[in-house]
């Protein structure tokens, strides 16, 4: 398979070096220059598979011409061992029609896990076989930074930064950063939110003499393996409630439109989705554009769902470019607006995005009720942004479709809305409760482009 940029302007490359690179080079993300489809034979022979078997099956196409098939299938054992739950991504029932998908039984308790634990052992397999290290850095709204470092913490080829913006994640999220000990491992709060960390990490980017230094690498959801390893629970959810013989919808908490843009192209892969349904919380980019207004930036307002404060969804640019028609150089254009604050979404793209996508809006008042009404109703703790998702699918449920709902994150992670909303507080799996006694390490510093290239490339191992 070769990979394509969303702004038509960088070299196809192979999923092994899009994966590597992350960000294309014309500033675009990478996507398969085609989508592969299964059968709905292929799709049918899902059902009781293990989810290591059902993620070999749906991820292989993918990346056939970079691994080899035992290598692949090792590499996805390997990452998944370490979850909490033997089925990876157990279901459970809310009501009659409603479903909470859980990704949270990983080692950072959050949904990324299932994307970083994967690209850690990818990255590992592939820099070994080039003889090569890369430095990887992140910037983080709370949860991918603490997925990507227990992803990569340990591994010789490795070095990762995490950018996460200084006071505005929660203390199981910081203390997930700021905790391990291994030397590869540095923790970098910034003072600023986390547009300002995703831009800052952007610029370092395009930063050509930086980025070959460096030998830079991505793992923010911009980086196509994360949205890979994503596809796999929708399947694995759909086809346990009778997919393909029945269709199911989904309602995802959604910041930067990667996880939910997983569930888009597994419906192009064949899966049958009825709807895919956006919620967000008061920062609200993209139920605005999906309801007409246009894409246009608004200010960042912290939220009791902090992993979904975001006002520019990266991968909504991957949308973009199938409702563009897949036009690199409209795509290109539309990003140029958005440097100046943002764009109008052409009638086409408009009716080809409504196609697949609905979308939903939640206050900070509706959050905490719905974690209350949740508990009450479906004896279910649930954290604020699988609140959100709850709340938002409610609107969209349908009587004869199941809607699935992904709960993104445990509700010990975000201890004092949950404990705020139900009186409850939610404990730590007994795996990792020593968690608040272990020594932290975090080094403060500017909201500074050249302040954090010198930080790292002091930092980094010869
Ligand atoms: C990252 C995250 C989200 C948002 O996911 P996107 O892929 O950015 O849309 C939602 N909930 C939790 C708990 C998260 O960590």
């Amino acid at each position: 398979m070769k990979y394509i940029s969303t702004r038509g302007q960088a070299p196809e490359l192979t999923f092994e070096e899009a994966m590597l690179t992350g960000l294309a080079r014309d500033g675009g993300l990478y996507l398969p220059a085609e989508i592969p489809v299964m059968s709905q034979d292929e799709i049918a022979a899902l059902a009781g598979l293990p989810y290591e078997e059902i993620a070999f099956r749906v991820m292989w196409p993918y990346v056939s011409g970079s691994f080899g098939e035992d290598e692949f299938k090792e590499i996805i054992a390997r990452a998944y061992q370490g979850f909490g739950h033997d089925a990876r991504a157990p279901l459970k029932q809310l009501n009659e029609n409603h479903f909470l998908l859980e990704l949270f039984h990983g080692p950072t308790l959050a949904f990324k896990d299932f994307a970083m634990q994967l690209i850690g052992q990818l990255f590992q397999v592939a820099l070994k076989r080039r003889n090569d290290r890369v430095t990887i850095v992140g910037a983080t709204s709370g949860d991918t930074g603490s997925a990507a470092i227990e992803a990569f913490r340990g591994l010789d080829a490795v070095d990762v930064f995490i950018l996460y913006p200084h006071g505005r994640v929660s203390e199981v999220q910081r203390r997930q950063m700021t905790t391990p000990a291994d030397s590869n491992v540095h923790a970098l709060a910034v003072d600023g939110d986390f547009d300002d960390c995703q831009a800052a990490l952007k610029d370092m980017f395009n930063d050509f003499d930086f980025r070959d230094g460096v030998k830079l690498a991505g793992v923010n959801s911009i980086n196509f393996a994360r949205v890979l390893a994503q596809i796999v629970y929708y399947f694995s959810a759909a086809v346990s409630l009778g997919a393909p013989h029945r269709k199911v919808s989904f309602t995802v908490p959604t910041g930067n439109f990667g996880d939910i843009f997983a569930g888009y192209l597994a419906k192009r892969m064949g899966l049958p989705i009825d709807r895919l349904v956006v919620a967000t919380n008061q920062n609200d980019i993209l139920h605005r554009s999906l309801s007409g207004e246009g894409y246009f930036k608004g200010e960042t307002i912290p939220s009791i769902s902090p992993s979904m404060d975001i006002q520019v969804s990266s991968n909504f640019e991957r949308a973009l470019f199938y409702a563009y028609g897949e036009d690199g150089n409209a795509v290109a254009q539309l990003m140029d607006e958005l440097k100046q604050g943002g764009f109008n979404i052409s009638q086409g793209a408009m009716e080809s995005l409504r196609e697949a996508f609905d979308s939903g809006r939640v206050s900070e008042e509706e959050t905490l009720a719905t974690i209350t009404s949740t508990l009450a109703h479906s004896a279910e703790l649930v954290c604020p942004h699988t609140a959100v998702g709850i709340k938002v699918a409610e609107k969209h449920q349908s009587q004869d479709v199941p809607m699935i709902t992904l709960a993104t994150a445990h509700p010990a992670k975000f201890p004092a809305a949950v404990e705020k909303a139900s009186d409850v507080h939610p404990p730590l799996p007994s795996r990792m409760s020593d968690l608040y006694e272990r020594p932290e390490r975090v080094t403060r510093i500017a909201n500074d482009l050249g302040t954090l290239e010198d930080h790292i490339k002091r930092h980094i191992a010869e």
